[in-house]
């Protein structure tokens, strides 16, 4: 769900500006020249899955991501990211206090998912029972209810650390095709340490916003963190969850351990990364790891 807002940024890392139309404008003012270009001041990873931090133009008074706002920093900061299956233009506008609007149209570049092709039909499933759909329902509304808290953390603006070093044992966005049915795309990084129990640290900044009491069904002891701005982490199947809810947690610290709960085939750390309801990919805001 969309909390009041907007983002904004700045950061570090490979931007992807390349093939960014020029800033136009929607009803200039007189004091806005033709011509003169909308500067957000974009940095990050301008593609499916990624991320970009800006600064919105002097006086601006509101900003929107393809017509849906976005919220703005006091220091006019802000931070927008594009779905695994975002389209290839984005339009970012801001509307000065003048009323006239500043427009900048962004290319998204696409990525070359992992897909692969299994020449079978779907495993069928049995259908869930009465019980697991009522257990699954309580649960879906302790993650979206979680999703809808704004911590006003600031861990949004830091570059991201892995949360665990291990195997990269599953990435973001992969996805198999049954027979051509696709089934549902991976949401998140998966880290392999070896033994379950491995401590994992929080990326960034934030605060804890879901600190499983028992296991869910599927994500079993599940870990949530607001970063701030709609920006949020989740850890999955942890053997043991050591933050409570509501606590504040530095990037670096340890919030966690490395576990198989949940649907899960073995010990390892599934780590996604949501921004509002864009699903985003883990290595865009780390970088490889070292
Ligand atoms: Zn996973």
């Amino acid at each position: 769900m969309r909390r009041a807002a907007v983002f904004a940024c700045c950061a570090a890392g490979a931007v992807a500006l390349a093939g960014v139309a020029g800033g136009s404008f929607g009803t200039g003012g007189p004091a806005l020249a033709a011509g003169r270009d909308a500067d957000f001041a974009l940095a990050g990873e301008l593609t499916q899955g990624g991320w970009a931090r800006g600064r919105v133009p002097a006086g601006a008074a509101a900003l929107t991501l393809d017509g849906q706002p976005v919220t703005v920093a006091p220091d006019g900061a802000f931070l927008l990211a594009f779905d695994r299956d975002a389209a290839r233009t984005a339009t970012l506008a801001a509307r000065l206090a003048d009323g006239s609007v500043l427009t900048r149209r962004l290319a998204v570049s696409p990525r070359a998912w992992k897909i692969e092709h299994i020449p079978l039909g779907p495993k069928p499933g049995t259908p869930p029972s009465e019980a697991f759909r009522i257990r699954r329902e309580a649960e879906l509304a302790q993650i979206r209810a979680a999703r809808a808290i704004d911590g006003h953390g600031g861990g949004w603006r830091q570059p991201f650390i892995w949360p665990a070093h291990g195997r990269v044992s599953g990435l973001f966005g992969s996805q198999r095709i049954y027979n051509g049915t696709p089934g549902a795309y991976h949401s998140g990084t998966d880290i392999a340490t070896g033994a379950a129990g491995t401590p994992f640290v929080a990326p960034a900044d934030g605060v804890v916003i879901l600190a499983a009491r028992s296991p869910f069904t599927l994500e079993g002891n599940l870990l949530m963190i607001d970063h701030g701005m709609g920006l949020n982490s989740a850890f999955l199947h942890c053997s043991q969850i050591l933050v409570r809810q509501g606590e504040t947690v530095k990037q670096g610290q340890v919030i966690g351990r490395i576990g198989m709960t949940g649907r899960a085939t073995g010990p390892h750390l599934h780590w996604s990364i949501k921004w509002h309801d864009a699903r985003l990919d883990p290595l865009l805001f780390t970088g490889p790891m070292r």
